[in-house]
């Protein structure tokens, strides 16, 4: 059997090498390294993709979520709301902008933001939600824009994980996540859904006056090359990286696909197990699984991961501190808060191995390992 790992980002690569490298030498023989043929072809495609008006590559995802929240103006003190339970870059960016980050809870089912949480944490000085797509689920994005219309706020929606999930509106009108808010932001750090060979992030938003702020807070401020009209930054996707990632967006459907298939076959080896509750597929959301992420019900996690490491198997806590209790984040004084929902699934989540490349065997194998324990 071939060694088990959370992302076998070489063995994809090795099944499309001789189109990734001839892509990267054609790259590297044009010698134009930065905004080059690769990177407006990808732009162009990623929007088609999406169905999305406006798409502006940048360097990573915490840039463009960083991008999104200064070309929408906000003030030092504003307040953002935002899940706990998520990766830290959602809300790093937010405190380095001097906002002010306000946690709310996640829905225990769907592990995305709890829309009764973020009513009730609207003040007067809210001006912006970011939902987060976590673990390749669809946050309730309905609700969301019905609660950012009746109280005029920004949603910016933090796509990382889960592009190519469709959303369902109760009209049946479909979009892509990343496409509903007043803006989406993604990144294509190599282990992503759509991962680059480096880092690399996008922004999308249908606001034809907002993509010209974004693009041009992305470029130094300027429109004009040398007359810098406000403070930005320099946020770019190299042509190498999109050069990648025009191969690889065209398997996009087709390595989700391969993730759901894997997320099928972990779901029947544990259904009905009292021990362990699969993942939840809301019936808005299809499910592009860039984790595939457990609740433990009364079992020793730590032993589990423990056994799991002696097999070889790997797995991870995604994610083990939740937001409001990061020292980072002292100085706001949440540490104390409750928030049960967050609280317990910090303790009782794990992920297991979940990519393109797994086998049969492997998953097997994890699964008999994975049942061993618990059930022993
Ligand atoms: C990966 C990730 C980011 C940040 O992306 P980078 O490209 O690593 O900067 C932001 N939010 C979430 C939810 C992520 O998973």
């Amino acid at each position: 059997m071939r060694p088990i790992q959370m992302v076998d980002t070489h063995s994809q690569y090795l099944a499309i090498k001789n189109e990734v490298d001839a892509a990267i030498h054609e790259v590297l023989d044009a010698a134009a390294y930065i905004n080059g043929k690769a990177v407006q072809e990808f732009t162009r495609e990623l929007g088609n993709y999406l169905n999305v008006k406006h798409t502006i590559p940048c360097a990573n995802g915490t840039d463009a979520l960083q991008i999104a929240m200064m070309a929408l103006g906000l003030q030092p003190g504003d307040e953002v709301i935002t899940p706990s339970f998520t990766y830290i870059a959602t809300t790093e960016v937010v405190a380095l902008l001097k906002l002010t980050p306000v946690f709310v809870e996640v829905d225990p089912k769907t592990f995305c933001i709890n829309p009764a949480s973020v009513r009730k944490a609207i003040t007067p000085r809210t001006k912006a939600i970011v939902p987060v797509h976590l673990y390749g689920h669809a946050a309730p994005m309905e609700e969301i824009m019905a609660i950012a219309k009746e109280f005029g706020l920004f949603v910016i929606e933090d796509n990382a994980q889960a592009i190519g999930c469709d959303y369902t509106f109760s009209d049946g009108t479909k979009k892509k996540t990343g496409t509903i808010g007043t803006i989406g932001a993604t990144s294509f750090y190599p282990s992503k859904n759509l991962g680059a060979y480096g880092d690399g992030g996008a922004i999308f938003t249908n606001d034809d006056s907002l993509a010209q702020q974004m693009k041009m807070i992305a470029n130094h401020g300027q429109q004009k090359r040398y007359y810098h009209e406000v403070v930005g930054c320099n946020s770019r996707l190299d042509s190498i990286q999109a050069a990648v990632l025009n191969i690889k967006l065209k398997k996009l459907d087709q390595y989700n696909a391969a993730r759901q298939a894997v997320a099928a076959n972990y779901n029947k080896a544990f259904a009905g197990n009292p021990a362990i509750t699969t993942p939840f597929v809301a019936s808005y959301s299809t499910h592009v699984y860039h984790q595939y992420t457990l609740q433990l019900n009364g079992v020793d996690r730590d032993a589990l991961v423990a056994y799991l490491a002696e097999q070889k198997i790997p797995s991870m806590i995604y994610y083990p501190v939740p937001g409001h209790r990061q020292d980072m984040f002292a100085s706001f004084g949440l540490k104390e808060i409750s928030m049960p929902v967050t609280d317990a699934l910090t303790n009782s989540v794990i992920s297991l191995p979940i990519h393109t490349e797994i086998d049969e065997e492997q998953l097997n194998f994890i699964t008999t390992h994975v049942l061993n324990f618990i059930n022993k």
